[in-house]
This record gives structure tokens, C-alpha cells and sequence, in this order.
């Protein structure tokens, strides 16, 4: 299926490694020049090398913090018109909420739900007047179905969700989709971590966690990150411009209900 992608431009946000990498090569793969962003410069460089070798397309690479002002502005000054925007950055740290004081609750805001609001503050008059526009954030299953430790995650990106809600009816009309990506388990680096840290508490052998939790999985597996990024394309496609406003959840059957 043709995506009817090639030579639109995008902006991925923290895209050297996992479901941010993943977007950024399948919208290459579509002929799509992808601007990237992290924080660390040697796997962006190496990232933008592999995307560049394997699909052709103009990469451009913006080193930082996506949730500091100037990086925001390099982004957009490194690709001043995007027709997509990737909204993606680390997850925040599990625990408990009592350990949590204000200062780490508004990391998590500035993370997963601020930057993403003034990425697309910066971006989206400009896609409605080009009469283009792909806005996707990448969010996580907890926003449908909380994980108590993630209190963080679920906080900060509910908040997201609900302000994209009412955005994405607003932008439509001019060709302007806005949609969230939601992933449940998939075999990354942040996943990996987590299943360290859980085996580590436990005194386990990772192995033993890393199956256990596999095992906890209707698909027998995790997830990867080329999954994620394939849909991610599909909702920037030119035939997705009915689709806005949608939490798509990526689990592999992970979450149990109806609908
Ligand atoms: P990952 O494999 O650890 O990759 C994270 C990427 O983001 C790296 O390229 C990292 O590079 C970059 N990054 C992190 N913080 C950044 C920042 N402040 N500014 C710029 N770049 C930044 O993680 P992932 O699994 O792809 O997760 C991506 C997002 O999906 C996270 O928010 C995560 O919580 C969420 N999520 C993941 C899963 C899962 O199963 N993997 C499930 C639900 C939700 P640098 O460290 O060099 O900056």
C-alpha cells in the first residue's frame, strides 16, 4: 500500500532507540525526510547513519533535551514546516507517589504532556494552513489501564490525552489528524530497564522475570518497535485524514475488554 508519504518531512522526537526509532524508520521507508532528536549525540548520530543508509531520504539530527525551550526551537528551526510531528520522550521513573515531591511531578508534566502541547502550539496553524497535518504521541497503555507504580505516567499523560481530545475535533476539518499511539509491552531498552530494576528488588535472574512477564503476554511475546513505527506510518497516511482524536492501543491483547 502506497502511504502517499513521500516527500512530506517530520519531526521524531527522542528517536535514537526504541518506539521513537521505529516511527522515524517506517516514515523514512515511506520517503519521508525525518528530523531527530535525543539527548544522547553518539546513538543519534548512529541512528540517523542507519536511517540514512536504509531508505535514502534527508535526515537531520537535533541533539538535546526535548523538554528544554531552546531544543524545541532547534527542532523547528531544523525543519521549520513539518507535515508529521512525533511527540515521544522517556518515561518517567516508577515508585511510590509519597516519594514524589512537586519538583518531580513537573518533570513528568514537562515530559509527557507540556512538550508535547508546545511542539504542537508551534506546529499545527502551520499544517492547517498547508492543509496537512499528522500530530502522533506516543502515550502508553497506563492511560487506559493505570499501573500503580507508574502513578507518574498516568498523571502526566492523561492529562495529555484529554487536551488532545478536544484538539484533535478542532483540526480535522482542515486535513489535521491528532492521534495517540498506546503501547503495552514492547522489547525496548525502557522495558528491559524496568525488568532489571523488578529482578534486582526480587533478587531474580532477569531470565526468569523477562520470561515470566512474556509469559504473562496473550501473544507469547512483546512487542517491536518496527509494530509501533508501521502504525505509526499508517495514521500519517494520506488515507488516515478520518482518523483523529483515537487512542490506539498496541498490546498484543494485553488489556482485557469488549471495546
Ligand atoms: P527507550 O527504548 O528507552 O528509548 C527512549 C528514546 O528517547 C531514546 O532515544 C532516548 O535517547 C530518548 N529520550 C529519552 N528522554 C529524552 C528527552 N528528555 N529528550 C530527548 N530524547 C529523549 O524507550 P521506549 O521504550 O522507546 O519508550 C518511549 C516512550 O514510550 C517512553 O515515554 C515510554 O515510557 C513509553 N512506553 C514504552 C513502553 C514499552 O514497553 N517500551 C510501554 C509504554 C510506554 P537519550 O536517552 O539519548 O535521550
Amino acid at each position: 500500500m502506497d502511504m502517499g508519504l513521500k516527500g512530506r518531512s517530520a519531526i521524531v522526537c527522542a528517536s535514537s532507540k526504541g518506539l521513537g526509532k521505529g516511527c522515524a524508520l517506517a516514515l523514512a521507508r515511506e520517503g519521508v525526510a525525518v528530523t531527530l532528536n535525543a539527548r544522547g549525540y553518539e546513538a543519534l548520530e548512529a541512528t540517523a547513519g542507519e536511517i540514512r543508509k536504509a531508505t535514502g531520504v534527508p535526515v537531520t539530527v537535533v541533539p538535546g533535551d526535548v523538554t528544554e525551550p531552546a531544543v524545541q526551537r532547534a527542532l523547528l528551526a531544523a525543519c521549520p514546516a513539518p507535515d508529521i510531528l512525533v511527540n515521544n520522550a522517556g518515561g518517567p521513573p516508577r515508585g511510590d507517589f509519597r516519594a514524589w515531591d512537586r519538583a518531580v511531578w513537573l518533570r513528568a508534566l514537562d515530559a509527557n504532556m507540556l512538550t508535547p502541547i508546545e511542539l504542537i502550539k508551534a506546529t499545527v496553524d502551520g499544517m492547517i494552513a498547508r492543509k496537512f497535518g499528522r500530530i502522533i504521541n506516543i502515550t502508553s497503555i497506563t492511560v487506559k489501564s493505570p499501573i500503580a507504580s507508574l502513578g507518574l505516567s498516568n498523571g502526566a499523560r492523561a492529562g495529555l490525552t484529554g487536551f488532545v481530545a478536544g484538539l484533535a475535533r478542532q483540526t480535522v476539518a482542515h486535513n489535521v489528524t491528532i492521534n495517540n499511539l498506546l503501547p503495552g509491552s514492547f522489547d525496548t531498552d525502557r522495558l528491559r530497564g524496568g525488568m532489571k530494576e523488578a529482578a534486582k528488588a526480587a533478587s531474580e535472574a532477569y531470565e526468569a522475570v523477562r520470561a515470566r512477564d512474556m509469559a504473562d503476554q496473550p501473544a507469547g511475546r512483546f512487542g517491536t518497535a518496527d509494530e509501533l513505527g508501521a502504525a505509526c506510518a499508517f495514521l500519517c497516511s494520506a488515507h488516515a485524514g478520518f482518523i483523529t482524536g483515537q487512542n490506539l492501543l498496541l498490546d498484543g491483547g494485553y488489556f482485557s475488554s469488549t471495546l
